[in-house]
């Protein structure tokens, strides 16, 4: 199917977006900490018309359902399905007064959908950039004007999609450049380039998607939030991103752990950048093991299959291993001697394989650049 035969002209250009994974920094953005992503070499890719009559026509290569309406139709709740994300980015940007008009718009290609990866913030921020030179709103040429989309993104996820999510996805997806990591202060959501080129330092990043989605995640999700924030008001403190370890202290019990998790975290997130900025790449992996023992231990979002992959990536010579996003399933991320990649990966592979699990995809991953125009 092809953007020509199914809206009868050819595109005015073509966007792309990458998907993105967490380094470290996990489950702190709800207390104003600090994560630190790096987007993918994974893009999603949109063709896009612009019309003049204010109408969408919405189509992608791995939907089924297009949707097709007008800018007045979109708003919290609608449209239903995958076309909020896109419908909801111009809604968004209309709200915040920018004049936009109506698109036909084809997703072509695709970061892998609902593996972790952030195909939701990939679409949003292609759909984005696509609107904002189609309708010239001048955004996309400065980190600030990107920054004005990343929010329209995350307003258009959070609204009309109804997913409680925070900006780093997007944030990562339009902000984020090659051979670097993106340092995201979500107090302020300011943001700075890390360099973090592992391939220069004969180190790759391997993204183990275990496949598994346990279906209490979201509901355990809803409860660390609720305790996290419970914890700062016990303390007194608007978030736990002004606690200390002798605030955590001062606390007892589940509260303790899921407040030291998120103290913690954000210091490793701290000395991981240290130690980035230092040239210092290769010895960041026992700050990622750590992360992993807080997450499991702590902060309890790991389970049995994302404890393996860390644990079998770290025996077949990962330099570190953790746990990335939500949690209770998803991906893992090992840091490892490139000429070790694939006997990692295998290693991983066969550990599975012997706890009877389903087998894992894994994926070599490359710190890219964000949002683009293709042509
Ligand atoms: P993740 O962002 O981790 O991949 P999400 O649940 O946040 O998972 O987002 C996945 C959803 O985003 C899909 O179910 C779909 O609605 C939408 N989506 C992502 N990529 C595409 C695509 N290429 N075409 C259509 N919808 C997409
Ligand atoms: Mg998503």
């Amino acid at each position: 199917m092809r953007f020509a035969e199914l809206f009868g002209r050819e595109p005015d250009g073509r966007w792309a977006a990458p998907g993105r994974v967490n380094l470290i920094g996990e489950h702190v953005d709800y207390a104003q900490g600090l994560c630190l992503p790096f987007a993918l070499a994974q893009r999603t890719v949109v063709e896009v018309a612009a019309r003049t009559d204010g109408r969408l026509r919405l189509r992608s290569l791995s939907e089924t359902d297009g949707w097709e309406g007008t800018l007045d139709e979109v708003g919290p709740g609608s449209p239903a399905g995958w076309a909020g994300y896109v419908a909801g980015v111009l809604w968004a940007l209309r709200e915040a007064g920018h004049e936009v008009g109506g698109i036909d718009l084809l997703v072509t290609d695709t970061v892998p959908l609902g593996a972790g990866l952030s195909s939701s913030a990939a679409l949003e921020s292609a759909a984005a950039l696509a609107v904002d030179d189609l309708f010239g709103l001048g955004l996309g040429g400065s980190p600030t004007g990107r920054g004005t989309l990343v929010a329209a993104s995350q307003r258009a996820e959070n609204e009309v999609v109804g997913a409680a999510t925070g900006g780093m996805d997007q944030a990562a997806s339009m902000l984020s450049t090659a051979g670097h990591a993106l340092l995201l202060d979500t107090r302020d959501n300011s943001t700075r380039q890390v360099p973090f080129a592992p391939r220069d330092v004969g180190l790759g990043l391997l993204v183990i998607d275990t496949r598994v989605r346990h279906s209490h995640a979201d509901g355990q999700y809803g409860a660390r939030r609720a305790s996290v924030e419970k914890a700062a008001a016990t303390l007194g403190l608007p978030s736990l991103r002004d606690a200390s370890l002798a605030d955590v202290e001062s606390l007892e019990g589940e509260a303790q752990r899921r407040a030291r998790h998120v103290v913690t975290e954000i210091a490793r997130v701290r000395e991981t950048v240290e130690l980035l900025d230092a040239g210092r790449l290769a010895d960041i992996g026992p700050l990622l093991d750590a992360s992993h023992a807080s997450l499991a231990g702590d902060y309890e979002v790991s389970c049995a299959e994302l404890d393996l992959a860390c644990a079998a990536a770290r025996e077949a010579g990962a330099a570190g291993a953790r746990m990335t996003g939500g949690g209770f399933g998803g991906s893992a991320i090992a840091l490892v001697p490139l000429d070790r990649a694939d006997a990692v990966a295998d290693a991983v592979r066969a550990a599975f394989a012997d706890a009877g699990y389903r087998e894992p995809e894994i994926r070599p991953a490359e710190p890219s650049e964000g949002a683009t125009r293709l042509s």
